[in-house]
């Protein structure tokens, strides 16, 4: 149906299309503008604003324009096309997929938990582990568990108990390299597995013992496993929060647990994703005081709750508990400072009252204009509240703090209301993504792959090349689909990303239609991603280096010796550039 449905055609229905060439671009239908942003790819059916981000194909284009789900902007498609829908996918076949790709996720944790315990190659991660302070106890009741360091030792495991190609790439534990090599998705890493509500094992964290970053490696988006939905940790401490009438948010898997070994196992966190409104809808479905339990340090604390500051949800009791400086709740209860964690917990304050005080704290309040700045920056967070009743109780609050006439905080306080109402609307037009400096190799060569460039078609990619998750979790995407295409066809994008609208669908679209620069060659693309993680590398063995005892030179002198190779190896790749 997507090949029988014209995307520029449905374009020029709601709005003012120019053909230039190959390329097409509309005036975009998604926010105000004047001059034509959107770009459309018709042999492709994509489109992309560059104006304010959104992108997807034909169904996404008909689900964004009025307001439906998948099912229906098919169906509308279908009645459009002339074509008789037959029988959607029965339930049952997909029950019957779930159960698979549940299987295959479990069988990965009983393989991961086995060879943590009795696995030769498991020592750093079982060192790792004792030094969170967790005993054979522990390791047991999370199922905690180690992937070996190899290319593919379960994925050839799940092979032989039966498990296909296809479930083992959709349930994210193995991935392909762009020449369809399948590999183990987790490599050398400490696996915490992820349950959701039911219990059931959908995907995994992984943490990064000695190999490369990302720190935390997570299950990508699966028909089980969707980040926005989940909350590790909760599958254990839903009973425990109803009873405790309250839910403690913490950043990391290690401070769920460690709120488990300190005896108040009523902690979750987000898996690999910003706490948003669909982690909110589950919470609230257990209680309605939800504690966040950041690390207090302020710049992290700040960044943390921003997020929440344009739509704070109104009828949950979200609170903060400010922890001792610097200091998560797995430091704490690795110090044993269990009653800091405790009281933490009782003194925590409205999400709110603890954004003023954050605002507060920034100003010299015995200065008359530091005054003023104070009122007006503080103003900007009390407007955010959806409740008025609320945002007045607020404003009689600073006016104590302050000693300013609480009618002129009232009055700030509305000003920002209404500015606030504006901006909401300019502020829903995002900028296009920007890209730093050093993440740009992996940007283009992401658009050579698109391109099928012959340069890349000899190279056998693997994601790890990808630092950032985004363009990792694309290049998993499309690194199938590359690896089966013949030399002069380029990958059918719309199959890949069909009405998925997803961060990373929004990511392979607009690369697939960026036309900016060209790229540079792959294997120069490839080297230059390369040298950047060999500088890391450097980087991180100089810093071990600055902090080694002086006495120790067998240990000095080893990191010594692997910079060396390090930077031999940065010499030899430079030398081919
Ligand atoms: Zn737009």
């Amino acid at each position: 149906m997507r090949e029988r449905t014209d995307l520029v055609e449905l374009a020029s229905e709601v709005t003012k299309v120019k053909r230039s060439g190959r390329s097409v671009m509309a005036v975009c239908p998604f926010h105000q503008e004047k001059t034509p942003s959107l770009s459309i790819d018709p042999a492709r059916g994509l489109y992309h604003c560059f104006g304010c981000g959104k992108s997807g194909d034909v169904f996404r284009w008909v689900q964004e324009l009025h307001g439906l789900d998948f099912h229906d902007a098919v169906e509308m498609l279908a009645r459009r096309a002339g074509i008789a829908l037959t029988e959607a996918p029965g339930a049952e076949q997909r029950r019957g997929r779930r159960e698979e790709l549940i299987r295959a996720v479990e069988a990965a944790v009983a393989f991961y938990h086995e060879r943590l315990k009795s696995g030769k190659d498991a020592g750093p991660a079982r060192s790792y582990l004792r030094g969170r302070g967790y005993d054979a106890d522990v390791v047991d009741r999370f199922l905690l568990g180690y992937s070996p360091a190899g290319w593919d030792a379960l994925t050839r495991y799940l092979e032989k108990a039966g498990f296909g190609t296809k479930t083992l790439t959709t349930a994210g534990l193995s991935t392909t390299t762009s020449k369809g090599r399948l590999i183990d998705r987790f490599r050398g890493r400490a696996m915490f597995p992820i349950y959701d509500l039911r219990g059931d094992a959908v995907g995994f964290g992984a943490r990064q013992l000695e190999g490369e970053p990302p720190k935390y490696l997570n299950s990508p988006e699966t028909p089980v496993y969707h980040k926005s939905r989940l909350l590790y940790g909760l599958n254990w401490a839903k009973s425990d929060i109803v009873r405790r009438g309250e839910a403690v948010v913490v950043e990391g898997y290690t401070d769920v647990i460690a709120f488990h070994l300190a005896g108040m196992p009523v902690a979750v966190a987000t898996c690999g994703t910003a706490l948003g409104d669909e982690h909110f809808d589950l919470l609230r479905r257990f209680t309605e005081r939800v504690i966040l339990a950041f690390d207090a340090d302020e710049a992290g604390a700040g960044a943390a709750l921003r997020g929440f500051e344009r739509s704070v949800p109104g009828d949950l009791d979200l609170r903060v508990a400010a922890l001792p400086e610097g200091r998560d709740p797995a430091d704490l209860v690795d110090a044993g400072e269990l009653e800091a964690l405790a009281k933490a917990l009782s003194n925590s304050v409205p999400l709110l009252q603890f954004r003023l005080e954050q605002e507060l704290g920034g100003f010299d309040l015995s200065e008359a204009e530091a005054r003023g700045r104070a009122v007006k920056a503080a103003a900007k967070v009390v407007a955010r509240h959806p409740d008025s009743l609320a945002r007045h109780e607020y404003a009689v609050m600073l006016s104590r703090r302050t000693g300013v006439e609480l009618d002129l905080i009232e009055a700030a306080v509305a000003r920002e209301v209404r500015a606030g109402r504006d901006s909401a609307v300019r502020s829903e037009q995002r900028a296009p993504r920007r890209v730093p400096g050093e993440v740009k190799a992996e940007r283009d060569l992401l658009r050579l792959l698109l391109a099928n460039d012959p340069g890349v078609r000899r190279l056998d990619l693997v994601p790890d090349l990808f630092t950032d998750p985004d363009y990792r979790e694309a290049f998993e995407l499309i690194a199938p689909v590359v690896a089966d295409l013949s030399p002069d066809a380029t990958p059918d994008l719309g199959s890949v990303i069909s009405g998925d609208d997803s961060p990373v669908a929004a990511l392979l679209a607009e690369l697939a239609l960026t036309d900016d620069h060209k790229p540079a060659p792959a294997l120069e693309l490839v080297n230059r991603i390369e040298i950047g993680a060999i500088e890391r590398r450097i980087e991180a063995r100089r810093r071990e280096q600055a902090g080694v005892d002086p006495e120790d030179r067998a240990y000095s002198d080893r990191l010594t010796g692997e910079i060396q190779a390090l930077e031999k190896q940065r010499r030899r790749l430079r030398s081919q550039e």
